[in-house]
């Protein structure tokens, strides 16, 4: 059974690359029929934020990537958040010592500073633990004593130099990494009694059954490490399959995406927006900004694989159905933040008018606006079409909530001409009086009739209209924004012009 899981440390809001590492394992679960869990990996206090865990399962609901198993969603494999496993990889620590595979190491922080002073590229392994304070060089029962003491201890992984390990990676093929490379990686900590990353995650990945991890490329220096833990507990046979992601590099494509460039090139690198509990710095969200989460997702998924045709228009279904974790790049994306824009707009033309109202109304609240459902919704599809962002129908079509105080001066000195008031007054009388129902189709013949039997100018009649009632040169078909405005509203605001 196909089993993936998505393992994020709480250390700050999700990272937009870590939205796509949570994204590919989703598509790649659902299209196994597989399950889908939310690991969380807090084993390093320092670094735990709060309020990073509640932000990460926000995120990734917003988004639509949904988890059978984890934290918040429950499952037959918890507890699913590392720090409430302790129990679990004691005994684990305790198996690898008793079988020779780690040993217990007492150097101090200063010491091994100490160390690295005096020793050219020092690395804890096969050539220096012999120099070091540890279970290997110490006598077993000064080991045991310092331990009833209390003194403070890691245990260390052993690992056996010059050793050629093999990572079989889906994107990268067969990737060997000689061991002597390696150091002994710290896999336990007694001042927590917890273990470090590496051991707790081949512990919960084994417990839980994973069959596949699919991950960030940073962790690809750390494979070797965890397919020589697997052997050491002779989990071989049941080891996951590795898949390890290009990164996600800046739109220049010189380096890795950081959130500097983000505030540099004025987009969001987080899905929502997110206040540092410590600083107060708050940082912008795709949510906030405008984006609909079907458009990240889509702009996410093309980052690093792509269909094989010219087709990037995908709802979650398609790209399910079309995903292939083997056709992933091996080479960093380009961050093409234009892109993401392009998807939010082609996103908007589709999605339901009502759902973008709902998304509206906060802009409008905004600006002191309070509309009936039916006007937003009329107005956001005379306007849609023009706007990448919802917080720019605001742009576009705020003129219908807003009668215009001041108007456009370079058109109106371009369009008004000295008949403009006088045909403006009739034109208001006429509308006035029309006897049928205000709709475009229904008016718009009958004041162009009464437009040609005056032999007045229609351009130049209908361009200082449009400025009488948006108070500049934009806005939709004319006849249209007179609809949506309504008869009273329509001929209030062409006397205001006149006056
Ligand atoms: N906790 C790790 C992270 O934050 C997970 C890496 C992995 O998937 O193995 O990225």
């Amino acid at each position: 059974r196909v089993r993936v899981r998505f393992a994020p440390s709480p250390t700050g809001p999700l990272h937009i690359g870590g939205v796509r590492t949570a994204l590919y394992n989703y598509l790649f679960a659902r299209q196994h029929g597989g399950d889908m869990i939310l690991r969380i990996e807090d084993t390093d206090s320092n670094r735990f934020v709060p309020g990073a865990e509640a932000y990460i399962i926000e995120a990734l609901e917003w988004l639509g990537i949904k988890f059978d198993e984890g934290v918040g969603y429950g499952g037959q494999y918890g507890p699913y958040r590392q720090s409430e496993r302790r129990d679990v990889y004691r005994v684990y620590v305790r198996q690898l010592l008793d079988a020779g595979r780690a040993y217990i190491a007492f150097d101090t922080p200063e010491e091994l500073e100490a160390k690295r002073a005096e020793v050219d590229n020092f690395q804890y392994d096969a050539t220096t633990r012999g120099m070091m304070r540890n279970s290997l060089t110490m006598p077993a029962d000064e080991v045991e004593r310092l331990i009833a003491d209390g003194t403070q201890y890691v245990v260390r992984f052993l690992v056996e130099p010059n050793i050629d390990v093999e990572v079989d990676d889906l994107i990268r093929g067969r990737v060997v990494i000689n061991s002597s490379i390696l150091d002994d990686k710290v896999l336990y900590k007694s001042a927590d009694d917890l273990p470090t990353y590496h051991l707790a995650n081949i512990v919960d990945d084994h417990l839980m059954e994973v069959s596949h991890v699919i991950r960030g490329e940073e962790w690809l220096p750390s494979a070797p490490l965890h397919v020589l833990l697997y052997r050491a507990f002779g989990w071989e046979d049941t080891m996951p399959r590795f898949s390890h992601l290009a990164l996600l590099l800046k739109p220049e494509g010189n380096g890795k995406l950081s959130k500097r460039d983000g505030d540099r090139l004025g987009f969001p690198v987080f899905p929502l927006e997110w206040k540092d509990p410590k600083t107060g710095d708050v940082s912008r969200g795709y949510r906030e900004s405008g984006y609909l989460p079907e458009a990240v997702v889509n702009f996410l998924a093309l980052l690093g694989w792509n269909p094989g045709n010219d087709q990037d228009v995908m709802c979650m279904d398609e790209l399910i159905r079309l995903f292939d974790i083997e056709k992933c790049s091996k080479a960093g994306a380009k961050f093409d933040y234009e892109k993401g824009k392009w998807f939010n707009h082609q996103y908007i033309q589709h999605a339901d008018n009502e759902i973008l109202a709902e998304l509206f109304r906060p802009v409008l609240r905004e600006h002191g606006v309070e509309a009936a459902d039916e006007k937003v919704v009329r107005v956001i599809a005379l306007v849609k079409e023009r706007v990448n962002f919802v917080r720019e129908l605001w742009d576009q079509g705020g003129f219908f909530f807003v009668a215009p105080t001041e108007y456009d001066e370079k058109t109106a000195k371009k369009r008004w001409k000295e008949d403009s008031a006088t045909q403006l007054g009739e034109l208001s009388s006429l509308l006035e009086t029309l006897d049928v129902s205000f709709v475009a189709i229904e008016v718009e013949p009958i004041v162009k009739n009464w437009i040609e039997q005056g032999g007045y100018h229609l351009g130049n009649l209908m361009n200082v209209t449009r400025l009488a009632l948006v108070g500049e040169s934009k806005g939709p078909h004319i006849f249209d924004i007179m609809e949506v405005l309504g008869r009273d509203e329509t001929v209030r605001r062409i006397r205001r012009a006149v006056e």
